[in-house]
């Protein structure tokens, strides 16, 4: 699909209605999307009937993207429920319906937990309570989901401190070939040292850079806009940790994303009870409170 085309079709794709500071939510803008997904695409041939994950898929885009330029499996994972959900709309709003599975799962947790690699700020204890760990607290026998490529637009950082490595620490568990990370120009002497040095990378390289005009959408910016320098990074992992597709490896991994609820819809579903429930309960408290008054 030529670039220009793939922009139009992204067009639409709904952006985050109520988007959450904590997480970081800030959509990837059709026209940035389509640059990266193009020359990941068309220069190094990491997109078309590869399988891709989208690390911190938010309402989409990239997955979207990815999908319309050929992808095998395409695999969301997001911590926000509501993202999700929104994503889920995105993909239904084209004919036919595109495929993307979509998972709950809060990436900076499980590379805490599941990941060796140190933590420089981490002050917390480790209180998990299976045996199944060195000594240290963190478990060695955690099967990553696994994708040839893993695009990610991540937290950068600035809500979360370490966030942004967290999710590229995550993103070269999870890729067999590539990833293509966001990240702010001025960390990129640092991502190139935690790339390449503590993470083991084979290769790191800026591939795009790019201008963002981050929209005051929290109201904690002083300016309406507030201009910020992204690169994209294309990072090879070491080939360590490639599946063969025929081992115990993939029915743990199977069963790892069963344990995380995969099922989106119940996901939604309880949600959307606990609203409901929460709607009702503060009802009956206003009427106790009117009675009260009374
Ligand atoms: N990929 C989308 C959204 C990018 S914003 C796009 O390009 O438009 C970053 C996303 O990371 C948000 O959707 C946010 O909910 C998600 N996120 C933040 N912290 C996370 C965590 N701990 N685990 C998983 N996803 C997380």
């Amino acid at each position: 699909m030529k670039p220009k085309r793939l922009e139009s079709e992204l067009q639409d794709v709904g952006t985050f209605s109520h988007p959450k500071q904590n997480l970081e939510q800030y959509a990837t803008t059709p026209a940035l999307a389509t640059k990266v997904l193009h020359l990941a695409a068309v220069e190094f041939g990491d997109i078309e009937d590869k399988s891709v994950i989208d690390l911190g898929v938010g309402t989409g885009v990239l997955a979207i993207g990815a999908k319309l330029m050929g992808a095998g499996h395409v695999l969301g994972l997001d911590v926000d429920v509501d993202a999700l959900s929104e994503c889920k709309e995105n993909l239904e709003m084209y004919e036919p319906e595109l495929e993307v599975e979509l998972v709950l799962m809060d990436v900076i947790e499980l590379i805490r937990r599941y990941d060796d690699y140190d933590e420089e700020e981490s002050d917390e204890s480790d209180d998990d309570d299976d045996d199944n760990n060195n000594g240290d607290g963190k478990r060695k026998d955690y099967v990553w989901p696994k994708a040839d490529t893993v695009v990610t637009n991540p937290p950068f950082g600035t809500r979360r401190k370490g966030a942004d490595v967290a999710f590229l620490a995550a993103a070269m568990k999870m890729a067999d070939t590539a990833v293509y990370s966001f990240h702010k120009t001025s960390t990129r002497e640092y991502i190139q040292k935690v790339a390449t040095k503590k993470l083991g990378a084979k290769s790191a390289k800026v591939v795009a850079e790019m201008k963002y005009g981050l929209k005051n959408q929290y109201g904690h910016h002083r300016k309406d806009e507030v201009e910020v320098f992204v690169d994209v990074w294309r990072i090879e992992p070491t080939c360590k940790m490639k599946r063969d597709g025929n081992n115990d490896e993939d029915e743990i991994f199977e069963q790892n994303l069963r344990d995380l609820a995969a099922n989106i819809e119940e996901l939604q579903l309880s949600a959307r009870e606990r609203k409901d429930k929460h709607r009702s309960s503060k009802n009956s408290n206003n009427t106790s409170n009117t009675s009260n008054r009374r």
